[in-house]
């Protein structure tokens, strides 16, 4: 019994001081960024815009890998399960904290499956219609949408996507169900808006100011409580009478359960490494988007916050009796 011990005590060591020497060696070939929505799309944008100072960070590249599908919920799963050894990590938003209520059949849990490496970036949403629509002011798009309700079509990036929740939002408040097409993300969803195969979008200001500026869009308001520093002659929904419309989308950067901490400690500093970049930062605020604070750019001040917004949305989305199932 004595020998046996001995042996198990040795090989916990010895599978101890592996993990501990591989930890150390991290990382010693190129790390996958997970994005669960399509090119192009808001998250997307702002992957392949800090994957680049992290990959300088941590001396190897950080390589973007679109999962797409069922709003968000296959990439974010493909993270869960994946090996947890800090080459697979995951960038998401909020559908983190709305996929357990809208998702009864979800593949993973977002409070156990995950190590949390902290929060990334807060961003508004605005509310856009394809640009030869013809309404000018909100109150003429919800009397056009009014008029003509079987043939408007809003376009989103599917159910746990913050498009979807912003055109449930738009639809609740002015009380029609407008005929929704789901994309595999809202960067090709905004294709088909800019070519007029759609009507309406509601979409992160990281894909929608510079398309917002060059006039190849309509802008019918922001999701936030006041306008936007970026966007100073767009009214806010609420101010149109939407009233208590207060949607900004946050973001958060994952590693899957069982990751050892030496390894988040290195990709959380790579993080902030990335979004201290002057250029980076320049970038974000341009596209009205907002770098949380250092104590929420942590494992604690993520997993307290997803805890939080999982708890707000959970009876929201069962009052509106939403799912996907
Ligand atoms: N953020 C998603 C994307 O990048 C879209 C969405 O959640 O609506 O495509």
């Amino acid at each position: 019994m004595r020998q046996f011990l001995q042996i198990l005590v040795l090989t916990v060591l010895a599978h101890m001081g592996v993990a501990h020497a591989q930890a150390n060696k991290y990382p010693d070939k190129p790390i996958t960024l997970v994005i669960p929505f399509a090119v192009g799309g808001p998250t997307d944008v702002v992957a392949r815009m800090i994957s680049i100072p992290m990959g300088k960070s941590l001396g190897q590249s950080v390589v973007v890998e679109n999962v797409i599908g069922a709003g968000g919920t296959i990439g974010a799963n493909k993270v869960a399960k994946a090996t947890p050894n800090g080459y697979t990590i995951l960038l998401h938003h909020m559908g983190m904290s709305t996929a357990p209520s809208l998702y009864n059949k979800l593949n993973f849990d977002p409070l156990t499956d995950f190590e949390y490496i902290g929060q990334v970036l807060d961003v508004p949403m605005t509310l856009l219609a394809r640009k030869d629509i013809p309404a000018n002011n909100l109150q003429e798009l919800i009397a056009y949408i009014k008029a003509n309700e079987q043939k408007v079509s809003l376009a989103d990036a599917g159910l746990g996507a913050v498009s979807n929740l912003c055109g449930l939002m738009f639809k609740s408040a002015i009380g029609v169900n407008i005929n929704t097409i789901p994309y595999k993300g809202t960067g090709p969803a905004m294709n088909d808006l800019l070519g007029g195969q759609v009507d309406i979008l509601c979409d992160q200001t990281t894909q929608t100011v510079p398309l917002i500026k060059d006039n190849r869009v309509k802008v019918f308001g922001v999701t936030t409580p006041k306008r936007l520093e970026a966007l100073p002659n767009v009214p806010t929904l609420d101010e149109q009478g939407l009233k208590g419309f207060d949607v900004k989308v946050w973001h958060g950067m994952y590693a899957p359960k069982g990751t050892p901490a030496p390894v988040l400690k290195k990709i959380n500093t790579a993080l902030r490494f990335a979004m201290a970049d002057p250029t980076i930062k320049q970038r974000l605020v341009d596209l009205s988007s907002d770098i949380p604070a250092a104590n929420k750019m942590t494992a604690d001040g993520l997993r307290e916050h997803l805890k939080l917004e999982i708890n707000k949305w959970g009876p929201i989305i069962r009052k509106a009796g939403v799912s996907a199932d």
